[in-house]
């Protein structure tokens, strides 16, 4: 019988995609409204969305990690992107600080769950105990948690950057059997990255709902579905609801 549910939350609970891209766009507007001379704002914003990620070139990766201040980070990744779209010249330490707060308080501010989740979580929590697991740097993630009111809605949150691994290691997935004092065939986990979330679950033993919206092959989950409201479907196929 299942007793706890893990969560990812980006792409998973919440729809990050979008409040990146509306993020993106706002960026990209704000650039050309603070910069006219420019006209590549909208490869700086392309390429900032990517640098958040970590999506950088061997080059770049050799001269920003490992990356032990996430806000020193993205204000160098500002100054160098702004240099690499050659129609834009050098800016400020100024200006790349406000650019780098207006993106963030943008992308905050359209951070949300998936419609449906909360009910859905609120429904659950009466019969299991929730608990998010989520990588990622705390500088991103605790502004995101607090913006949905995350503790409202699940028992516990792990992030990533607060432990000594992220997901797929083993520890943190042992951490939330530990804070759901259960054992690994009495949860579930889900989540839509194959290699953080499922692989993980897998090695922990726990079984895996892998968030597939595309609905592409499933060789690895025990169970996919494409949104997270699917859930108590699966829940029910494990006799648990
Ligand atoms: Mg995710």
């Amino acid at each position: 019988m299942i007793k706890a549910i893990f969560l990812d939350m980006d792409e998973t609970l919440c729809d990050t995609t979008k409040a990146n891209l509306l993020a993106k766009d706002h960026l990209t507007q704000y650039v050309k409204d603070h910069f006219p001379s420019t006209d590549a704002a909208h490869e700086f914003s392309e390429k900032y969305l990517q640098g958040i990620y970590k999506n950088l070139s061997s080059e770049l990766e050799a001269q920003l990690f490992p990356v032990l201040d996430e806000e020193a980070f993205r204000t160098e990744l500002i100054h160098i992107f702004f240099k690499q779209c050659g129609a834009i010249s050098e800016i400020s330490d100024q200006h790349a600080h406000d650019i780098r707060k207006e993106y963030d308080a943008h992308r905050l501010q359209k951070f949300d769950f998936f419609s449906g989740c909360k009910k859905m979580l609120k429904d659950l929590r009466e019969k299991f105990t929730l608990i998010v697991i989520t990588n990622g740097p705390v500088y991103s993630q605790q502004p995101k948690v607090e913006r949905i009111q995350l503790s409202k809605h699940v028992d516990h949150f792990i992030i990533g950057g607060l432990e000594p691994e992220e997901k797929p290691q083993k520890s943190i997935f042992n951490k939330a059997l530990n804070l759901a004092s259960v054992d690994a065939h009495e949860a579930i986990h889900v989540g839509d990255s194959v290699s953080a979330d499922i692989i993980g679950a897998n090695n922990s033993g726990i079984k895996s709902v892998w968030i597939n919206p595309k609905q592409a092959k499933n060789e690895l989950a025990d169970f996919s579905i494409a949104v997270i409201t699917q859930l108590p479907d699966v829940l029910k196929k494990l006799n648990s609801l």
